[in-house]
């Protein structure tokens, strides 16, 4: 205890030296006792480089010796424009026209194996491959004021997510070199592509000036991609997303606002099949439910119901799968089971000896004597 309050003691007295050459030097002149004199690792205090002066002189001393690039997030605010429009803690996404009538429209990319973005209309989702462009097709119904821009924002869906910040994981952002490396989402096509992270909520967004539709269009094209993939650890790590799209003034001011789903993943053709299916799946049996009240008997049980309830139990014929860990168990379940086939077997085999029997009834009214059944006469 003594030995540690005097090390602190130590460290937070001693001033720093502005000119060391290497970290090697700085460190050992700032634990200036002998390693014996510490008790374990996990006890070298931490507390004194909290403190704001010391952390500004180690930045400011390794920045001469060492490669800016060994540190896992650069300072980001090289990117963040000086006019960040004020943004809501947790935000917004539901849908919101506005009086431009603001829309969004997907292509029609089917659901192939090779398609490498496609969008499920039913689920209002978009499945995409990491890094691979997604035409967002945007319509309004009026011209918008000058300067107007389409802002893309990624936020968590579930509530318990929320307030987490949507950025790449470390992997992705790592072996990056572009400034906006830890930006999922990314406006391809468009030098004009601003990348912003708000002062107060940490939110990343990408902007891009509104462009009037060509000539005989009436749609403007925002081309995005999604640089991780939701199943990314550190990152998305399997949270589902969705991509906020706003219509704003160049001062910030929402003027409207659109948002889906987002999934990135390895075959969004698949994907998006599958999900469609389950959704399907899944609202057809509700209606079912809802139709016939008491609840319909289970695939392969209808024609049995009308028997008595003796013979339920050997009647039972599904067939149901028991997963077991390791060979011996296994080989004993199996014995267990086999040896229940096998009086089955014989249960039923002797049920039909004894019907057998019943049809093999003399019509005279004598009776069979039964083995082991005394004779009258006896
Ligand atoms: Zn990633």
């Amino acid at each position: 205890m003594m030995e540690e309050q005097s090390l602190d003691c130590l460290s937070m007295s001693q001033a720093l030296p502005l000119s060391q050459d290497s970290f090697k030097e700085l460190w050992e002149s700032v634990v200036t006792p002998s390693i014996a004199t510490i008790p374990t690792v996990v006890d070298v205090p931490q507390e004194p480089w909290r403190t704001e002066g010391n952390i500004l002189l180690l930045t400011e001393s390794l920045a001469e010796g060492f490669d800016e690039n060994l540190f896992e997030l650069p300072m980001e605010m090289s990117t963040t424009d000086s006019v960040t429009p004020p943004s809501s803690t947790v935000p917004v996404t539901t849908d919101h026209p506005g009086e431009y009538g603001f829309q969004l429209r997907f292509q029609k990319s089917g659901t192939a194996k090779s398609v490498t973005s496609t969008y499920s209309e039913s689920l209002n989702k978009l499945y995409c491959q990491l890094a691979k462009t997604s035409p967002v097709e945007v319509l309004v119904s009026k011209e918008l004021p000058l300067g107007a821009v389409f802002r893309a924002t990624a936020v968590y869906k579930k509530t318990e997510h929320v307030a987490e910040v949507v950025r790449r994981c470390p992997h992705h952002q790592n072996e990056d070199a572009a400034e906006h490396r830890s930006h999922l989402i990314r406006v391809e096509g468009s030098q004009r592509a601003q990348y912003f992270e708000d002062l107060h909520t940490k939110r990343q967004s990408v902007t891009v000036p509104y462009e009037p539709p060509q000539l005989g269009s009436e749609i403007t094209t925002i081309l995005l991609s999604f640089m991780c993939n939701s199943s990314c650890m550190g990152g998305m790590n399997r949270r589902p997303i969705l991509t906020i799209l706003t219509l704003e003034t160049p001062e910030g001011l929402v003027l409207g606002r659109r948002c889906f789903e987002v999934r990135v993943c390895a075959c969004p053709g698949r994907d998006r099949k599958s999900e469609e299916e389950n959704k399907n799946k899944s609202g057809t049996k509700e209606t079912k439910k809802r139709k016939s009240g008491p609840p319909a008997p289970a695939p392969g049980t209808t024609s049995k119901k009308s028997k008595s309830a003796s013979s339920a139990e050997e009647d039972d014929k599904d067939v149901y799968v028991l997963r077991v860990r390791g060979r011996e168990r296994y080989d004993m379940f199996k014995k267990i089971n086999d040896g229940l086939e096998l009086l089955d077997k014989e249960s039923k085999t002797k049920s039909k000896v004894s019907v057998k029997h019943e049809q093999a009834l003399p019509s005279s009214g004598k009776r069979l004597l039964q083995r082991g059944e005394r004779s009258d006469s006896d």
